[in-house]
């Protein structure tokens, strides 16, 4: 593994609240920021000014910069406002960004001070979405472990809990719970929940498997309250999302035969599914740029499922435990890179000239021009891809621009 440093090309944590919004339905955001940062979230999340979104930006303006406005009683007036004109939110996220860091303002204090002045209706808590030394995936990471000192504690006679953590799509989310409960595991958990009322207990009877590979300070702070992580690649892909749930049962002392019964039908229809991808991916070369941090085990399903090639797998940073499994999968010989320095590897993308390039979107389009099939790394994240029923719904994501491209080129 080589570790690279220099200029890099991602996103920040802020875009993290483009689908956090959606899943914690009775939760706001609003960002401390600038207008880069209000432009950013508007233009990624894409929603109508009049559908009054769970998110918002207080603009710093340059008398806060300055330092010649009290920053905190703005804000205090801003959020005054906010819970006055929208009775239905419970949860307050406080979100910093580049300029509230510059000016260092405190938002944890201020989340402490305006929680106190508006509990039991509202909690606020706050968390940094800044694009310093950061890239986007982080945002959910921060948000998670925002969370985690607010959960109520379960007793410690409380019998083992499954608890499953990450932003999954309520779709993915139902699905999950269905399997589970045919093993005989009713009672699991989603962090976060779909409401601030509903998020779950945790200690140490509380065994959670991580749905997504993003969220180191989330785990560090679950296991910091007891819990106790379960090592599993992730649900990515039939192969990919079998061994995740299997990781469960076997913690939980689900009865093998009862495994294979209630995994067997829906892992064979998605191998079904993914064969007429496999055709179009099998020997296909992929580079992918860091951005996600999901890098790892997306390559792991495209080697692993679909016979891809890879060229070169870059991902943000490498955490070792949490990616453990599946690193344990990929081809031995992988190049992989943590870290980045986008100019030598726009180099090495374009000595290796590769069938496919997944990258952040300021990448691919000018590899697009230069005549590269992209593939962006950011709808990873906004699409509905853990899973069974999703494994052919990621591969498609890459099969697409393949087609699209020899398309282009007949
Ligand atoms: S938080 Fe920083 S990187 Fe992100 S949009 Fe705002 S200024 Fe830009």
């Amino acid at each position: 593994m080589i570790v690279e440093r220099g200029p890099r090309s991602v996103f920040c944590g802020l875009t993290g609240i483009v689908w956090l919004h959606r899943k914690i339905q009775d939760a706001f955001f609003l960002v401390i920021g600038s207008r880069t940062c209000a432009h950013l979230l508007q233009s990624a999340a894409g929603v109508m000014i009049f559908a009054e979104p769970r998110f918002a930006t207080a603009i710093i303006g340059e008398r806060d910069l300055a330092g010649l406005a009290d920053a905190n009683a703005e804000l205090d007036r801003v959020v005054a406002q906010l819970l006055d004109r929208r009775p239905d939110i419970r949860l307050l996220f406080l979100v910093g960004s580049c300029p509230s860091e510059v000016i260092k303002l405190d938002l944890s204090r201020a989340a402490t001070r305006l929680s106190g002045r508006f509990s039991p209706r509202v909690r606020v808590l706050n968390y940094s979405g800044s694009g310093i030394e950061t890239t986007f995936t982080q945002g959910e990471d921060a948000c998670l472990n925002a969370l985690v000192p607010t959960l109520d504690q379960a007793p410690a006679s409380a019998p083992p809990q499954l608890l499953v953590v990450g932003a999954l799509a309520d779709v993915v989310e139902d699905q999950f719970r269905a399997l589970f409960a045919a093993m005989g595991l009713c009672e699991v958990q989603f962090l976060p929940a779909r409401q601030a009322g509903q998020m779950p207990a945790v200690g140490p009877g509380t065994r959670f498997l991580l749905a997504q590979p993003y969220l180191g300070e989330t785990a560090r702070a679950l296991e910091s309250r007891g819990a106790r992580r379960l090592a599993a690649p992730y649900p990515l892909g039939a192969r990919g999302t079998r061994a995740w749930l299997r990781a469960a049962a076997e913690s939980f002392g689900v009865d093998a035969t009862l495994f294979e019964r209630v995994t067997r039908a829906p892992f064979e229809r998605a191998c079904l599914a993914l064969e007429r991808h496999r055709e179009r991916l099998a020997g296909k070369r992929i580079f992918f740029f860091p951005d996600s941090q999901l890098e790892i085990p997306i390559a792991r399903f495209l080697a692993e499922e679909l016979d891809a090639k890879l060229c070169e797998v870059g991902t943000p940073y490498l955490h070792r435990a949490l990616m453990a499994a599946e690193l344990a999968l990929l081809p031995p010989e992988t190049t992989l890179i943590e870290g980045q320095h986008v100019d030598r590897q726009l180099e090495r993308c374009r000595a290796a000239r590769p069938d496919l390039v997944v990258c952040g979107l300021g990448l691919a389009n000018p590899l697009e021009a230069e005549g590269f099939a992209t593939k962006w790394s950011i709808e990873l994240v906004f699409t509905p891809i853990q899973g069974f029923e999703q494994a052919v719904d990621l591969a498609e994501l890459f099969a697409r621009p393949l087609v699209r491209r020899m398309r282009l080129v007949a």
